[in-house]
């Protein structure tokens, strides 16, 4: 008998999970137990943005509760369709802050790579829904990013974004960090994911190695919006991360009916540490269409964020921001 190595096991693993992610409406309705009356809404909210949504976050929803707060991140819903004031296909103005293709360079000292517009999930809130990924991904020029990088003098921070950079392939992961690790001025790397929680067996001892093998500071910031969200499966992956000494902080988006209540956003930032992450930045939503239903008032936001300070030492306590365009770093608000 052949039996395969655990290795190369895990590795086909992730990428068998990530393949067979739930497309159809339908299937998510059946599988979480919820009434097909629910069917029209989220085919037409699907038409525009696809449901996509992985085998181990499927899990993690509370069957047959049309509000759960992780199901709301993921089903499409026909207000996804609804024109509202104020809200557009690129919030953050990203087109002004292009240097190349995938490249964005929006504050100083750090570099933003769009590395491929795939994604383990679909998150309904998405500032980049209708971000033009077919064009605008470094993945057609991946040899030329580190020159890219190198020809701006003043960048020690490489940011991966997407898209998800963990869908990425090892290969094509290491051949970037490869090349960046060649650049002296480079001193820090990030990695921007959901990954952690919605693919979490994507953590291999291959990924752990190739983070391990570069001389950059890697921090990696999971992108989490409920307690919920981290389970035992998370747990095991943060901590093969946190042993080579990984940064690990969170970003999340401040979302009604998600998480827009201090209870909810107390039990997620306590959780993170649990799990050895820091909390970083609590997002006030990007005005991109198809989102207005997640919405929170600037005062509820800021009274929410008040209430966190009273409860939580202020470590687990997240900056409250929002993107601005053309400004030179995030906005607090205040
Ligand atoms: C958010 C963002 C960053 C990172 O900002 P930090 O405040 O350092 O987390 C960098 N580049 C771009 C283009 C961004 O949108
Ligand atoms: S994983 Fe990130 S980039 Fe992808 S849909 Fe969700 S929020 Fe958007």
């Amino acid at each position: 008998m052949i039996t395969p190595t655990p290795l190369r096991a895990q590795r086909d693993s992730w990428q068998r999970e990530l393949s067979q992610a739930i497309h159809d409406p339908a299937i998510l309705l059946e599988r979480l137990e919820l009434p097909s009356t629910l069917l029209a809404s989220a085919s037409s909210g699907a038409n525009l943005f696809p449901l996509r949504v992985t085998e181990h976050y499927l899990g993690l929803i509370e069957k047959g509760n049309p509000d759960d707060p992780l199901l709301r991140q993921v089903l499409p819903l026909d207000a996804e369709n609804k024109q509202v004031p104020g809200f557009n296909a690129d919030p953050v103005s990203d087109h002004l802050a292009r240097q190349g293709p995938g490249l964005l360079k929006k504050y100083s000292g750090r570099v933003l790579v769009i590395t491929t517009g795939a994604c383990a999930i679909h998150c309904r809130y998405c500032f980049r829904r209708e971000y033009p990924y077919a064009e605008e991904n470094a993945t057609r020029q991946w040899a030329k990013i580190p020159e890219h990088v190198a020809a701006m003098p003043d960048v020690s921070e490489v940011i991966l974004s997407g898209g998800d950079p963990l869908t990425l392939s090892d290969r094509k992961l290491q051949e970037l960090l490869a090349g960046l690790n060649q650049n002296p001025e480079l001193k820090r790397l990030r990695i921007h994911s959901r990954i952690p929680s919605v693919l979490p067996s994507r953590i291999t001892p291959q990924l752990i190695d190739i983070f391990e093998n570069t001389r950059l500071h890697t921090s990696l910031v999971l992108h989490c919006n409920h307690a919920r969200e981290l389970d035992s499966t998370l747990d095991t992956a943060l901590a093969a991360l946190r042993r080579i000494g990984v940064t690990l902080l969170n970003q999340s988006v401040l979302l009604k009916g998600v998480n827009d209540s201090a209870d909810t956003l107390a039990e997620l930032s306590e959780r993170l540490f649990e799990y050895g992450v820091l909390p970083y930045y609590l997002h006030a939503l990007d005005p991109v269409s198809g989102a207005a239903h997640f919405k929170i008032p600037d005062q509820e936001a800021k009274r929410l964020h008040r209430q966190l300070r009273h409860r939580l030492p202020g470590y687990l306590v997240p900056r409250l921001v929002r993107e601005i365009p053309e400004r030179l770093s995030k906005t607090p608000l205040q």
